[in-house]
């Protein structure tokens, strides 16, 4: 890390691993932008399911991740969440986390060109500094030169226990045996696939989230800044 301040902040780390809340306070006591990648491959999902596309048509999904229009704006409602996603002017930001996006980003998320359509839009937003950007591949691909890479872990079951929590508080029905399993195979699709692979930078700072709670992986990242 360089003295001065860090202006790109790149946070990796595999699903429900605190990153998105973490960064989003990071961000905010920054002054920075939080930029949340998972939500672009969470929308080109989303709206292949919706127009039952088959998602193992590479070709046409990667098609659909360079046309595809996304909308992301201040969030319009107090329910956890940080942003508003509206596709086709639908609000579609819990949609985009359902079981059935969770279950099928994987796939898309492999494909090359779907990687190079949305990782170039990525890397010119948060090429212009002052932003934290949240993904798998960020430190490794998309920003290999921000100025501080963080890769935050935990324990499948923790990580497993935290979105069961999440989706209970929102008021829907969770099953914990059932998400771990999911997560399991989504982290390991995620860590094989050719292109961009989830892995932490060789300099990232690697944060384990077992042994430290939010309030510290906050403070320690936020002393990091200084
Ligand atoms: O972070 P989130 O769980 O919302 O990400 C959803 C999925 O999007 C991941 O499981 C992964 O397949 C994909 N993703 C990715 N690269 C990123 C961000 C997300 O491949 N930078």
């Amino acid at each position: 890390m360089k003295n001065t301040p860090p202006s790109i902040i790149a946070l990796d780390g595999p699903a429900a691993s605190g990153k998105s809340t973490v960064g989003r306070r990071l961000a905010d006591s920054l002054g920075f932008l939080f930029f949340d990648t998972g939500i672009m491959y969470r929308a080109v999902t989303w709206i292949a399911l919706e127009h039952d596309m088959n998602l193992h048509d590479e070709t046409a999904i990667t098609e659909l991740a360079q046309n595809a229009q996304i909308d992301i704006r201040q969030p319009t409602q107090n329910d956890g969440r940080a942003c508003d996603v509206v596709i086709g002017g639908k609000d579609v930001t819990w949609d985009m986390r359902s079981g059935n996006v969770d279950a099928n980003v994987s796939v898309v998320s492999a494909y090359a060109g779907v990687r190079k359509a949305l990782s170039e839009q990525q890397r010119r937003i948060g090429m212009r500094g002052r932003v934290v950007m949240v993904g798998r591949d960020i430190g490794t691909v998309v920003l290999p030169e921000a100025d501080l890479k963080l890769y935050m872990d935990a324990s499948a079951e923790e990580r497993a226990r935290r979105r069961y929590k999440e989706i209970v508080d929102r008021g829907e029905a969770a099953d914990y045996d059932e998400i771990l399993k999911k997560m399991i195979e989504r982290d390991r699709l995620d860590s094989t696939r050719a292109v961009a692979p989830l892995r932490p930078a060789d300099d990232a700072v690697i944060l384990d989230t077992d042994t430290m709670n939010e309030e510290q992986v906050y403070t320690h990242i936020l002393e990091m800044c200084k």
